[in-house]
């Protein structure tokens, strides 16, 4: 049986960085076992954005941050259900984290100008940027035959940087033809796959051993010592020795049974990677974990869209419904929500319940806009022009189009009325949309209320149905602020860690701002590396 000093399951960024800092803090043989025939898991296909706040550029370029204003933000956010002593332990480590990458790998950050948080006006929160931090471009040539084993989105290009994107809030929608064209023959990748990217160099500089196809399926316990893990691979069972597993396998949203029994409300359409069924939790659950979060998921709005090759395609629409010209509206034809509020916090609007009816107020929900909308925007790379792609409904007036997706027609044309007047005195009494820093950062770039208020009145007007979607699910054994994780009394289960989704995440309902994901992915992997490779010593 093969023996490694720390096994690593999982190849998202919660898993490498957990590779890499055990490496660095001194663990001589590390194993990253990955279930896929590709290696990357959700984070390669994400836009790759990690939410330090207080990190040491911000610092460099004086942009004003602290460890109380963070945690005094976090907390504006919590509702009682963050753990303080893992909040401080983000808080805290995040920076070092930062920096300890910069030193010591490949990874290296830069700040995404601009960009606030998801909630900028609560108490301690950041309206200017500077948390959220990307990756450089990478050249994927450095990893070998890697280069070609890595998670890819079907949303992203990837061949952008987030600051060149207007979701990052950059110039250019796009960077230019020919600058795509030579990032392209370089093979020069940025956001998920920069930052996954320079984790699987810095993995392959220390000797990491990489394996894929590898389900990690059961915890080798023998009178309560860890010893190993089985795991199941194309040519059979393949057992590995250990005293050290950081479970790093992501969320559950692929597994109905899971999600039905845990989640708080319907999540209709996962958008990470398929192989994110909750393993890793029935591991820890089977070892005595503790579990903790688990009502909650990373919630977005998705709709489906359908490629060229006939396959439908979950799409977030995440900066999509905050343009002008559009607003969103449940079947009696009304409003619901600021449709400008951020992606995460619209998971509450879609699981509100009716309390006569006992049905959900806001399932269905449609996406309703303009003519005008789709000549100026465009959605999902459709601009109006040619035959209408067959997820979009259109029709030349709203009654019609009511009709034809089953919503209250009165209601719709209430509503539209209502918004077009609202949009013309720019003010939403109703909503307060673009009233935030946020709503106008994910507008349409104009900097003012303006960039998320626009009438509906150019016909045809378009529906496309909108679904409560999720990042993935952030609950899972419970940890201490080392990553340990906890039994069901609460002590620790010597040698067994969690970090990223698959963990009760230290965020509670929460997501900060642009990175807050993937922030504690790369924090509690970290630590839960370091903390391994450190325990190795005391043996
Ligand atoms: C389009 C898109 C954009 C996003 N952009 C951002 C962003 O900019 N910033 C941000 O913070 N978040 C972003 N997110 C969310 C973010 O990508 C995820 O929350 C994050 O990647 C989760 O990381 P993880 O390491 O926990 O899991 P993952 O990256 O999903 O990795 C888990 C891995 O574990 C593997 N696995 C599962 N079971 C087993 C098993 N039994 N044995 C071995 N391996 C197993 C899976 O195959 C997978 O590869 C985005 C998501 C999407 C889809």
């Amino acid at each position: 049986m093969d023996h490694f000093d720390v096994v690593v399951l999982g190849s998202g960024a919660a898993a490498l960085a957990a590779a890499v800092a055990a490496s660095g803090h001194g663990a001589e043989t590390i194993g990253v076992f990955e279930k896929a025939t590709v290696i990357g898991g959700t984070s390669a296909m994400s836009g790759g954005m990690i939410w330090i706040p207080g990190n040491h550029h911000m610092k460099n370029k004086q942009l004003n941050d602290s460890r109380e204003m963070a945690l005094e933000y976090l907390g504006s956010l919590s509702h009682g259900r963050m753990r303080t002593d893992l909040l401080e332990a983000y808080v805290d480590v995040g920076p070092t984290m930062v920096q300890w990458f910069e030193n010591n790998s490949e990874v290296v950050f830069e700040i995404v100008e601009n960009f606030p948080d998801y909630h900028p006006e609560n108490p301690g929160g950041n309206q200017t940027g500077g948390r959220s931090l990307e990756c450089p471009l990478f050249p994927f040539d450095e990893l070998g035959e890697w280069a070609n084993r890595i998670s890819q989105s079907r949303q992203m290009s990837p061949f952008l940087l987030m600051n060149e994107t207007t979701l990052g809030r950059g110039p250019l929608d796009t960077a230019p033809k020919e600058v795509l064209k030579l990032r392209s023959e370089k093979n020069l990748r940025g956001c998920g796959q920069a930052l996954i990217g320079r984790l699987v160099k810095s993995c392959l500089d220390r000797q990491i051993v990489i394996e894929t196809e590898h389900q990690a399926d059961e915890l080798i316990i023998e009178q309560n010592n860890l010893r190993g893990v089985r795991f199941n691979t194309p040519s059979g069972i393949r057992d590995v020795k250990t005293q050290s597993v950081i479970i790093a396998t992501g969320g559950f949203e692929w597994n109905k049974n899971l999600v039905n029994n845990f989640v708080r409300g319907p999540l209709q359409r996962p958008v990470s990677i398929e192989t994110n069924t909750g393993d890793g939790l029935k591991m820890a659950m089977r070892a005595g974990a503790a579990l903790g979060n688990m009502q909650e998921a990373w919630w977005v709005p998705v709709i489906d869209i359908t490629n060229d090759e006939g396959a439908t395609i979950p799409w977030m629409v995440n900066r999509e419904r905050v343009n002008p010209r559009c607003i969103m509206v449940n079947k009696s034809g009304k409003r619901f929500a600021n449709e400008a509020a951020n992606y995460n916090a619209f998971g509450a609007a879609f699981h509100q319940l009716d309390p006569g009816t006992f049905e959900y107020q806001n399932i269905p929900a449609w996406m309703i806009f303009d003519q005008e909308y789709l000549v100026r925007f465009g959605l999902c790379r459709f601009r109006g022009e040619g035959q209408i792609p067959d997820w979009l409904t259109s029709a030349s007036t709203l009654a019609e189009l009511a009709d034809l997706i089953g919503c209250d027609g009165v209601g719709l044309e209430e509503t539209v009325e209502c918004w077009n007047a609202q949009a013309a005195d720019l003010d939403d009494g109703d909503f307060h949309r673009g009233k935030s820093v946020n709503d106008i950062h994910w507008g349409d770039g104009t900097k003012t209320i303006a960039a998320t208020l626009g009438p509906i009145d150019k016909p045809p007007y378009y529906a496309v149905e909108v679904r409560p979607g999720a990042l993935g699910t952030k609950g899972g054994p419970q940890t201490n602020a080392n990553a340990q994780i906890l039994d069901v009394d609460g002590e620790v289960i010597k040698g067994l860690y969690a970090a990223g989704n698959v963990m009760a995440s230290a965020m509670g309902m929460a997501y900060g701002g642009a990175g807050g994901t993937l922030g504690p992915c790369m924090v509690f992997g970290f630590i839960a590396g370091k903390h391994s490779a450190e325990e190795l010593f005391q043996k």
